[in-house]
């Protein structure tokens, strides 16, 4: 007998593309996992694939990842002719003290924090992360701060997510250079619309009253951790709501930050 005679549906059209796209996203699934595990079982370097150890970018790599030049504004890490403030924090100074930011965000940095962050690939992340401390550790935060924040997300961020990329980086910092990490102290009140299209100013006022902190800073140097620093319009909001109670002083802890033209 004939499988048309017993199920005419099965060799329709639609019923074949169906089956098609079932097993293209199968076999997409399938070659992730192997990739995951040839990673694992090789402990590939994260960005060219050549050998490495622990899940750090292979020494090559490294090296080459883009940092920031030595001439920085003392505030927010813009490079600066001689290391003076820049003319944004001279006429604007903001509510946060300093920064420091282990690279800078352009390639490959940018790629590897877009796969962390939206593709959720934690060990991305962790890789970031030991960047920073060892950036942090090496000198470039001194004064150690005595606790750290990480920036908060919305609820409903959150939900969409499945995780806040800032409170990962923050867990595993502060496990690298034994600091305390507090995710309870502030949280974001308001959910604001993406600030990528919109100018400073709009930037500012987006970010408005977004965020409440508890006194549990009071007199204490905090450090906010998040990935990127662009124009520092909601760090200086939480810094500001972080201030308002009580912490005596506040740093921009960031894996990279952006470089204008
Ligand atoms: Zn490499
Ligand atoms: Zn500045």
């Amino acid at each position: 007998m004939l499988r048309s005679e017993i199920s005419p549906s099965l060799n329709s059209a639609k019923y074949r593309s169906r089956v098609r796209r079932l097993s293209n996203l199968f076999a997409r699934f399938l070659n992730g996992c192997l990739r995951a595990v040839r990673r694992a079982a090789t402990d590939a370097c994260l960005l060219c694939g050549g050998a490495t150890r622990d899940g750090n970018p292979c020494p090559a790599c490294r090296q080459a990842l883009p940092r920031l030049p030595p001439s920085r504004c003392p505030t927010c890490a813009v490079p600066t002719v001689d290391g003076s403030l820049c003319g944004d924090c001279l006429q604007r100074p903001p509510a946060f003290d300093s920064t420091v930011a282990a690279l800078e965000y352009r390639f490959p940095v940018d790629a590897m924090i877009r796969r962390f962050k939206y593709a959720g690939d934690l060990a991305t992340g962790q890789a970031l992360g030991r960047l920073f401390a060892e950036h942090a550790a090496a000198g470039g935060a001194a004064p150690m701060p005595e606790l750290l924040i990480p920036m908060p997300l919305h609820p409903a961020r959150l939900k969409a997510r499945g995780f806040n990329q800032a409170a990962e980086l923050a867990r595993l910092i502060a496990r690298q250079l034994g600091i305390p990490v507090s995710q309870a102290l502030c949280a974001r009140v308001r959910d604001t619309p993406e600030q990528a299209q919109l100018s400073w100013d709009e930037r500012r006022r987006n970010v408005r009253g977004a965020f409440s902190c508890s006194r549990g800073v009071d007199g204490l140097h905090a450090a906010v951790v998040d990935d990127v620093l662009t124009t520092g319009a909601t760090l200086n909001e939480l810094a500001r709501a972080l201030k308002r109670c009580g912490a005596a002083r506040v740093s921009a802890w960031v894996v990279a930050r952006t470089v204008p033209d």
